[in-house]
Formats: C-alpha cells, sequence, structure tokens
C-alpha cells in the first residue's frame, strides 16, 4: 500500500480541477508518522468528479478506521489493482481548507520535514480530525432532553446529577460558559450525559460575544509610539516584517491596537498570536474594550467545540480578531490582513513534540504568502530577528522610552560569594524586602525551579535520590514528604532513612520556590504572599485568578518561577528579585545565554511600571561573568551584538542553519548506532558543506527510560539542508532499526542539548 516515492506536490492541491486518469486512484494523507501518501480506491458507486482535492475521507488502515485528507488523485496506483483498499467515506464536499492555507501547510511539511499527514491532521480544528463535521456558525447550548425525574437513574453519578438538574433549570438552555460559572470540570460530565441521552447539544445563534465592560478611549500616542504606528501603518498593504523592538512598558501593546484598528477599519482580520493563554484575559479584555469588538480565542485548553467555534468565526470573517497560541496560525481566515507576534523571542511559538514548527516563522511564511505585513513585537528580540534585520529582510522599530513616567529600573548584582544567604534568599535581598512592604509596595521574586528542594542528599555516606527513569535528581516536596521527578513525574514517599547506609541524617540541598516561600513566611508572618509556579496553577483558571489578585493588590510578596515573566503588568510592584540564575551561565546550550539575557530583562521588566521607581536585585555566585556584565551595564542591544560576533566567530545559527536528528532508545548503542548509520548516509555529506556532529547523547541523557542522543547538522545556507531533506528523511525510515527506535527531525531547532 505505501509508496516511497510518492512527494508532496502542493501546487496540484491548490488546482482544485481533475483530469480523468485511466486507472485512478486517491492519494491520501493520514495521520501516521510516514512520510508517504496512500493509495486507495474509489467507493463503489462515488465518480471521480464527486470528490475534490482536500477533503477528508474515512479509509481502513490496518486494523482502523483513519480520517485523512485527499491530497492528489493518480493513474498510477503504486499498489496492483487487486490490493488496493478502497475508501470508506467521502466526508466533504468542498475541502477542509482554504487554498492558501493548504499551500501553507504543505510548505509546513516540507520546511519542517514532517509527514504531511500529521500536519494537515494538526491544523484541522478537533471536531474534523475526526468524522464529524463543523457545527454551523454558533455557539454550543446544552438542553434537558426529559422532563422525567432522574434521581433513580443517576443515584450513583452525583456530578451527572447536579449538572442534569442544572440544566434542566434552564428551559432554554445552557452554554458552555453559564454551565463553567456554576460547576468546575463538568464537561466529560456533560458527555455522558449526552450518550445516555438525558442531555442534547445542539447550536445556538447567538454569535460572538462580548464581555461586557465599558468601551475604553484610545491613548494619545506618544511621539516614539506614533512614529511606529505610522511606518507600520504606510505599509499596511503588502508584505512587511516589522521588528518592533520596545522595552518593556513602552507600549508596544497600544501600537499594536492602533494598527488592529485601522486593519478592521478595512474590513480585514488580524490574527495576534502570544506565547501563553496565561496573558490573555487581561489582553482580551483591553483589546475588546479599545476596539469595542469581540475577540475569538484559539489555544489548546479549547475544547472541541470551542475550537470549532473559533475556526468559524475566523474562516467566516465573523472574527475580526482572534486571540490565540502558536496553533491559531493554522487557522482559516477569510480576509486576513495583518499577524502581529507578541513577545517574538518567546520559545513557546516553538512546538516542542508532535509536529516541530516555529509559529512565529509559519507567520512570516503566511504574511509573505497573502501579502500582508507581520509586526514582531518583543522587548527582547531573538538574535535571529535582529540579524534579519541587519540583512535588511526586517524592518526594526524601536521604543526607547516607558511609555508611563516610569523608568527601566537598574539591575544591581548581589555578590553571593561573600555573602551568607540562608535558603537562598542573601541579607541584603531581605532587607529590600522588608524596606518595600514597609511601603505598601509589592515585591516580585524570581527563581525558575519548583518544589522545595532539588536535592534530597544522605548526609553521612552521599547517596542522593535519582530517578530511576532519568538522569536526574527527584525533587523533594516538603508538604507532601515526596519526591518526584520532574522529568517523567515519577514520584515516591520521600525516605526516612538513606536506602544505602540506613542513617536518617538526610539533608535537602538547594532552594525551589516552595522553600523560599516557606522561609519569607517565618521572616514576614503578617505578610500576604502567593506562589506562582507550574504546582500551584495546575487547575484551571487558579493562574487567572491569581493574576487578578495580584494586580488588586491582594499579595504583597509574590514568588514564581518563569511563568512570571511574560508580559505581566503589575503596577505596584517596586522590587524584583532574581534570586538565581547561575545554571544559565553553564549551560551548554549555545543559546543559553541569549535566554538567560531574555530573561533577566523581562523579569526586571516587572519593577516599576507605574509612577513608583524600581529596582531589580540579581543574586549570582559569578558576578564578574562578562556577557552578564556586558547586558547590565550596556543593555540588552549591546549584549545582543556581542553574542551575535561570537555566533558569527563559530558559525552557529543565525549565520548556520541547524537540524537535529534525535534518537531515543530503551539501549544506549541502539540509538548510537541509528545515529551513526543515519549520519554515513547522509546523501553527499562528504562534498557538500555540511557539517555533521555526534552522535552525542543528549544533555538529559536518559529520560523516561529512553537513551536520548542526537545528530547535529549545520549548513551554510537554508538550501542546502532544504535540498537533501526529504532524499534523507526517505533512507531514515527505511532504516531497519525504526522499530526499535524512536526518532524525529527538527529543523531550526532552538533547544540544543
Ligand atoms: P508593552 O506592550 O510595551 O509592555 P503596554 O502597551 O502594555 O506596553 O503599555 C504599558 C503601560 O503604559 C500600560 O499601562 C499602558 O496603558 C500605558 N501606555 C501605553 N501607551 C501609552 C500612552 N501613549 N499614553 C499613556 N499611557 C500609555
Ligand atoms: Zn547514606
Ligand atoms: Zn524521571
Amino acid at each position: 500500500m505505501a509508496n516511497p516515492d510518492s512527494d508532496y506536490r502542493p501546487s496540484a492541491l491548490v488546482d482544485y480541477t481533475f483530469t480523468m486518469p485511466t486507472s485512478p486512484v486517491l492519494k491520501i494523507a493520514l495521520p501516521v508518522p510516514l512520510y508517504q501518501c496512500f493509495d486507495y480506491s474509489l467507493p463503489e458507486g462515488v465518480s471521480f468528479s464527486a470528490v475534490k482535492l482536500g477533503v477528508r475521507v474515512r479509509v481502513p488502515f490496518g486494523a482502523r478506521t483513519l480520517t485523512g485528507i485527499v491530497v492528489e488523485n493518480s493513474s498510477d496506483p503504486s499498489v496492483t489493482q487487486d490490493k488496493l483498499k478502497s475508501v470508506l467515506e467521502i466526508l466533504d464536499t468542498e475541502p477542509v481548507f482554504d487554498p492558501a492555507l493548504q499551500k501553507l501547510l504543505f510548505w509546513v511539511a516540507r520546511y519542517y520535514q514532517q509527514p504531511l499527514g500529521e500536519v494537515l491532521n494538526a491544523a484541522l480544528p478537533k471536531v474534523l480530525r475526526t468524522h464529524k463535521h463543523l457545527p454551523t456558525m454558533s455557539s454550543m447550548i446544552y438542553h434537558a432532553c426529559t422532563n422525567e425525574d432522574v434521581d433513580q437513574l443517576l443515584q450513583k453519578a452525583p456530578k451527572q446529577h447536579q449538572i442534569f438538574n442544572l440544566i434542566k433549570a434552564h428551559p432554554g438552555g445552557l452554554t458552555a460558559d453559564e454551565i463553567a460559572a456554576h460547576i468546575s470540570h463538568w464537561r466529560p460530565f456533560v458527555r455522558v450525559l449526552i450518550e445516555k441521552n438525558l442531555v442534547r447539544e445542539t447550536m445556538d445563534d447567538r454569535t460572538l460575544s462580548m464581555t461586557p465592560h465599558s468601551a475604553a478611549e484610545s491613548l494619545a500616542l506618544n511621539e516614539e509610539q506614533r512614529h511606529a504606528y505610522e511606518q507600520i501603518h504606510r505599509n499596511l498593504h503588502k508584505f512587511r516584517v516589522n521588528l518592533l523592538a520596545g522595552v518593556t512598558g513602552s507600549g508596544k501593546t497600544e501600537v499594536y491596537l492602533t494598527l488592529a484598528k485601522d486593519v478592521v477599519g478595512c474590513g480585514k482580520q488580524v490574527l495576534m498570536l502570544v506565547p501563553e493563554i496565561g496573558l490573555t484575559p487581561q489582553l482580551v479584555q483591553r483589546i475588546e474594550a479599545r476596539l469595542n469588538l469581540p475577540v475569538a480565542l484559539m489555544h489548546s485548553d479549547l475544547s472541541a467545540s470551542e475550537s470549532a467555534r473559533t475556526w468559524l468565526q475566523a474562516s467566516t470573517g465573523k472574527a475580526s480578531i482572534v486571540v490565540g497560541t502558536r496553533s491559531a496560525i493554522f487557522l482559516s481566515f477569510r480576509n486576513l490582513g495583518l499577524i502581529v507576534v507578541d513577545e517574538e523571542h518567546d520559545l513557546s511559538f516553538k512546538q516542542q513534540e508532535g509536529i516541530l514548527y516555529n509559529a512565529r516563522d509559519v507567520a512570516i511564511y503566511r504574511a509573505k504568502q497573502l501579502s500582508i505585513p507581520v509586526v514582531l513585537g518583543s522587548a527582547t528580540p531573538s538574535l535571529e530577528s535582529q540579524h534579519n534585520v541587519t540583512l535588511g529582510n526586517y524592518h526594526s522599530i524601536t521604543l526607547s522610552k516607558r511609555a508611563k513616567l516610569a523608568k527601566i529600573p537598574q539591575v544591581k548584582l548581589i555578590d553571593l560569594r561573600s555573602k551568607r544567604a540562608i535558603d537562598g534568599l542573601s541579607n541584603e535581598l531581605l532587607q529590600a524586602i522588608d524596606t518595600e512592604i514597609k511601603q505598601k509596595h509589592q515585591v516580585l521574586l524570581f527563581l525558575n525551579r519548583r518544589g522545595f528542594a532539588p536535592v534530597l542528599l544522605c548526609h553521612d555516606c552521599g547517596w542522593t535520590a535519582e530517578c530511576s527513569r532519568c538522569d536526574s535528581h527527584m525533587v523533594f516536596y516538603k508538604e507532601q514528604d515526596i519526591i518526584k521527578c520532574h522529568h517523567c513525574q515519577k514520584q515516591e514517599k520521600a525516605p526516612v532513612a538513606c536506602p544505602q547506609c540506613e542513617s536518617e541524617n538526610i539533608i535537602f540541598l538547594g532552594e525551589g520556590t516552595q522553600r523560599i516561600e516557606g522561609r519569607l513566611k517565618e521572616i514576614f508572618p503578617d505578610i500576604a504572599m502567593v506562589r506562582i509556579d507550574r504546582d500551584s496553577t495546575r487547575k484551571k483558571n487558579t493562574l487567572r485568578d491569581k493574576l487578578d489578585d495580584i494586580r488588586k493588590g491582594k499579595f504583597q510578596i509574590i514568588i514564581g518561577t518563569q511563568m512570571l515573566a511574560k508580559g505581566h503588568d503589575f503596577p505596584d510592584v517596586t522590587l524584583v528579585g532574581i534570586l538565581n540564575v547561575d545554571h544559565g551561565l553553564l549551560s551548554s546550550d549555545f543559546r543559553a545565554t541569549e535566554r538567560l539575557a531574555q530573561l533577566i530583562v523581562q523579569v526586571s521588566g516587572r519593577a516599576g511600571r507605574s509612577a513608583n521607581r524600581g529596582r531589580v536585585l540579581l543574586q549570582t555566585y559569578q558576578p564578574e561573568h562578562p556577557l552578564l556584565n556586558r547586558l547590565l551595564t550596556h543593555g540588552y542591544q549591546d549584549f545582543s551584538m556581542e553574542v551575535l560576533r561570537q555566533r558569527e566567530h563559530y558559525a552557529l545559527p543565525p549565520y548556520s542553519f541547524m537540524l537535529l536528528v534525535r534518537a531515543r532508545a530503551h539501549q544506549q548503542m541502539l540509538a548510537h548506532q541509528f545515529l551513526q548509520d543515519v549520519k554515513s548516509s547522509m546523501p553527499a555529506s562528504g562534498s557538500s558543506r555540511l557539517n555533521l556532529f555526534g552522535p552525542i547523547p543528549a544533555s538529559l541523557e536518559r529520560k523516561a527510560g529512553l537513551y536520548q542522543s542526537q545528530l547535529v547538522v549545520i549548513a551554510p545556507n537554508r538550501k542546502t539542508i532544504q535540498e537533501l531533506l526529504p532524499q534523507w528523511a526517505k533512507v531514515i525510515q527505511q532504516h531497519p532499526l525504526t522499530n526499535r527506535v524512536r526518532w524525529n527531525i527538527e529543523v531550526d531547532p532552538l533547544e540544543t542539548g
């Protein structure tokens, strides 16, 4: 059935006309991790002309039935007619993606060398990945199907019962939001009720609705903002990449909003990509208030019907503004006029599992395809984007001052070598905290490590608690008295005695956010504090609620990880303490210093955002580190130029192009052998100007019981990689070890190691 020679032909897809093949087959892209499309014959009685390219079909695949997309018609089946299986069902009459979007998805598959069927599948709204259809243009509404008493029936299912009673009490039906306002985590239970025929799900014809709040007047842009706005505005009708490099709080969002207003005014749509959905409630409110228009949301926490609704609203043009995380770049738009990528440097735009793509870069391709502008905004632009400015590919626009009176805070180093820090908090920092909270200000403390302590150690024999499945320490959680691996989530009870020498002299080394919180509670018992990390915000809406409470001034001390670094506006924070970022200075990833600088600048940017002055204290054991000093004395721009010079010297990206082949296997030798073979199969590796490094073990060599290795390929230009990759991927796929080794290809990786 498989045809290893079939290749993607984007041009065939864009043109929907069929030529009648002699012995017709449909080539179908299926959501399987294989690089080929699969041949099927038409179901009996269906004429060729009834099947358009780009429609979904159901087909048998081994023992399963899969939903795929017709990508080609052909007269040249890869298997003999008698072995050819037939399509079971043709699901659509019209293609599911518009021609431009299809072309984009084919490009993504080719550029990132990801299986076409998986790319197309990932781009589909969840409901279309099955045999279902998009609901019509409206939201879901839930009705009770019966007035009968169900007490008996649901006696053993109290939650279903509760939800049923709620829905039944509203004869007009309830929307998802309305149910959610009363009962949390209700969806799976409603599903069961629907299966039991007790509840019916229908479409509501109310369209996009807006949270009620008063409209806000536009702010008068300051001179820098006006200049930025005008430059972009003047070029709104063509492709152009604008890099809006504006310090934290310089009013980049105001510039986006003013532009969005113009674009929407011309009857076009705006897509705004943000790194994390935790950032959006504030932003959505701000957009709605300013433009007096509802915002459609797209992110991975949406239910199937919610994302289907956004898909429809975007593709029909009902939504003028869509705000979403990376997957929103694959939405269908009726008339897209502008793409904004906020915090363009952020790693979250890169999908790290499944389809490996970078939404920021796909956004640029899409803008080019549609001849529209894209705005990349950041206080700490990625080195790639800055390099593109130097090359003349992007246009840089700078906002150098904060929009409000506030000044960018200075960062002061605290040398931990000469000072004693108890539980990770130096005296100098504690005194500064004390001063600020006495003045009723807020303090933000940043530590990128959750849990209580990262290492559990036997003081007598030196034993440490290691994960049995990963090359890593187990993190100690004091309150639950457990140890947990952050790489594979394995957890167990914390040992009372050392498993090696039975000593009870077990100590915790290092600090996580919980330990800092505990220590601060001892020192400042009357001060309200909040901890924000992945452990404390697991439940839906807790992050949103906590952020709201911070802005309302409920807490004076805020302790948190990376999650706090992103775009939040906390006007009353006057002191930011960065507890320990030294591992960023020691990491083997060549991008580690860039990331660290971005983190420091972003976290510092949370201080002094209103009229109050702000200050930043950074604790470190390496106060003399040259790059750190460069950043703190000369600023991010100067730091970037220095790091770019180093990258150029070592011919690292963005001065070269990188590709990783990763392999994981239960035996170290297998992953290594596989990559070794892959390396020697590299077409023309000697003559081309490719540099191959490895295979080398990943920095976390064993994760969840699998050994990880990687092969690094560096090419002087994109073309070399793009030309070689398709053939190479095919060779890799046919390697006999592929049944024992899991592998993937990552183009333009952002994390190596
Ligand atoms: P950024 O997106 O660059 O972090 P924001 O757009 O969020 O900055 O602006 C930071 C703060 O400054 C916000 O509180 C915003 O309301 C305010 N602000 C932005 N532009 C202006 C302006 N032109 N006049 C007055 N306040 C402004
Ligand atoms: Zn011991
Ligand atoms: Zn583990």
